[in-house]
């Protein structure tokens, strides 16, 4: 066990290296303290362009920097790799775990934006046969299953099987799922056009699905309707009201709201239905004098955004639960110059808890990509949808993307895959497509294993 090294400087521990993370870290990055982010990802993940890797458009590089060269200039700022496993509210320590290593940090002020993962809704065997869309390791499963489900369909000459290899099911009508659903469509009317011999890609079965009656229901009606027949035009089938109610490997079961349930034979599924807040958010809601967690377990924050009794630890981004802050990455950022603003506050002693301003959101609005040129943004009372809103989501993006270079290759990207039909990143792996099941397996014969030892332990003990 490593405890981490003491300075006379006030410590401050991030946990995330996600939107609300590195804020956070580069905020500080001129105060008096010393920082160290640890975080389970060695890179900043840009999930809002997750899709586009899972689709072909862009490589993981592009949109997860390393944060260790991200900070390398940052002289206050250290980096650790490891999975928070533990947070002591009362000894200010939180305990990380990097494989048989464990690290243990002392903190002065605590900055806890570990996000939330998908949520499968209790059914969580679901995930093995539809992968949500949360981490890199997601979007290449995703594009392994994706462009191997093209590949298995020209190589089989079972016409059932073949309409199953070739459906594509995206389960979920939010910004996630309308932009999955459309690039599907595109890589295969575009992309993939003329490329096999036995089936046209561009024939496949994109469909969109979700047990709400709208597309993109927070974004209101008119955006909603907006982008549905923009999908519809590319040829995505729009399902609502439908819930899905099992998955497996042959498809999904789907309930409508009429109560009939049928079945759609799939072979690729994607699940972008739901999130759950990281478990870290009850874990430190558990220990302060009071603080609750909603429903998605996301912590109910105080107006200064930190749990009862602890006016030292902050939660930010999508951890945190504050009535009308979205789970977005402008909730996250705004959320973590808040809390920096407050802990600088506290370094120069000009903050007193009982008179802290409360964080206030400012909303910068929504969008969502539905293809290339055509998008719908909502900013205000403003309302906008097709070209110029695309153009003013691609400006946006490249705004928020971290590098220089990334930003240059991301551009190149976009232009080879906008203005003509390719995809720099079509190259698939087998570890993409098998290595959920073969971790499950590792996971399920390491619980073996540590139950096995447990009952040997237990009987050694009964003979001695
Ligand atoms: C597919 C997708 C598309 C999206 N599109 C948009 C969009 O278009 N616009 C928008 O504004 N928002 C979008 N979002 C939401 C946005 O990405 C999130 O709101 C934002 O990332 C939240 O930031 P965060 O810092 O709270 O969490 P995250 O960015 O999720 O970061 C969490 C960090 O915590 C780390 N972590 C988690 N658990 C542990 C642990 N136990 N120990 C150590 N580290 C841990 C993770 O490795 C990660 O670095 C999208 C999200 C997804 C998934």
């Amino acid at each position: 066990m490593t405890v981490s090294a003491s300075t006379n400087k006030h410590r401050v521990v991030v946990i995330g290296s996600g939107f609300g993370g590195l804020t956070a870290v580069q905020s500080l990055k001129k105060a008096d303290v010393q920082v160290t982010m640890v975080s389970r990802t060695t890179t900043h993940l840009f999930q809002p362009l997750l899709y586009q890797v899972a689709t072909g458009i862009l490589s993981e590089g592009e949109i997860a920097p390393t944060t260790r060269l991200v900070l390398r200039n940052q002289k206050n700022a250290e980096v650790l790799l490891g999975d928070v496993t533990a947070i002591d509210l009362e000894a200010q320590t939180v305990t990380s775990k990097l494989m048989s290593m464990e690290t243990v940090l002392q903190y002065d002020s605590l900055i806890v934006a570990a996000g939330a993962q998908q949520s499968y809704f209790g059914n969580d065997q679901f995930a093995t046969y539809a992968p949500g869309m949360k981490t890199i390791d997601d979007a290449l499963e995703l594009r392994g299953r994706i462009l191997g489900a093209f590949e298995a369909a020209e190589v089989t000459t079972d016409p059932a099987e073949r309409e199953r290899r070739l459906t594509f099911v995206v389960i979920g009508a939010g910004p996630t799922g309308v932009e999955l659903a459309g690039q599907i469509a595109e890589l295969a009317e575009r992309t993939l056009r003329g490329a096999f011999r036995t089936i046209k890609p561009s024939e496949c079965r994109v469909i969109l699905m979700d047990a709400a009656p709208a597309v993109l229901a927070p974004m209101g009606p008119k955006l909603g309707k907006a982008a549905q027949e923009r999908l519809e035009k590319l040829g995505v089938e729009i399902q609502l009201n439908a819930m899905v109610t099992n998955v497996d490997y042959q498809g999904i079961t789907v309930k409508d709201s009429g109560g009939d349930e049928r079945r759609i034979e799939c072979a690729c599924k994607v699940w972008s239905a739901g999130v759950q807040a990281n478990p870290l958010g009850k874990l430190v809601a558990d220990q302060s004098d009071g603080t609750e967690v909603d429903r998605a377990g996301r912590v109910v924050v105080e107006p200064d955004l930190t749990v009862k009794g602890h006016p030292n630890v902050f939660v930010v981004g999508d951890l945190m639960a504050v009535k009308g802050v979205p789970g977005m990455a402008q909730g996250a950022i705004q959320g973590a110059k808040y809390a920096t603003g407050v802990i600088k506050k506290t370094v120069a002693g000009e903050d007193d808890p009982r008179t802290r301003k409360p964080f206030k959101y400012f909303d910068k609005g929504s969008m969502a990509t539905v293809s290339r040129f055509d998008a719908v943004m909502k900013v205000g009372k403003i309302e906008m949808s097709g070209f110029l809103a695309w153009l003013g989501w691609l400006l946006l993006h490249l705004v928020y993307l971290v590098g220089y270079k990334n930003r240059v290759s991301t551009v190149l990207n976009w232009l080879i895959t906008f203005s003509g039909s390719g995809r720099g990143q079509m190259a698939i792996t087998s570890q993409m497509i098998y290595a959920r099941t073969a971790m499950e397996r590792l996971e399920s014969q390491r619980r073996q294993d540590a139950l096995a030892a447990a009952e040997a332990a237990d009987e050694g003990e009964k003979r001695a």
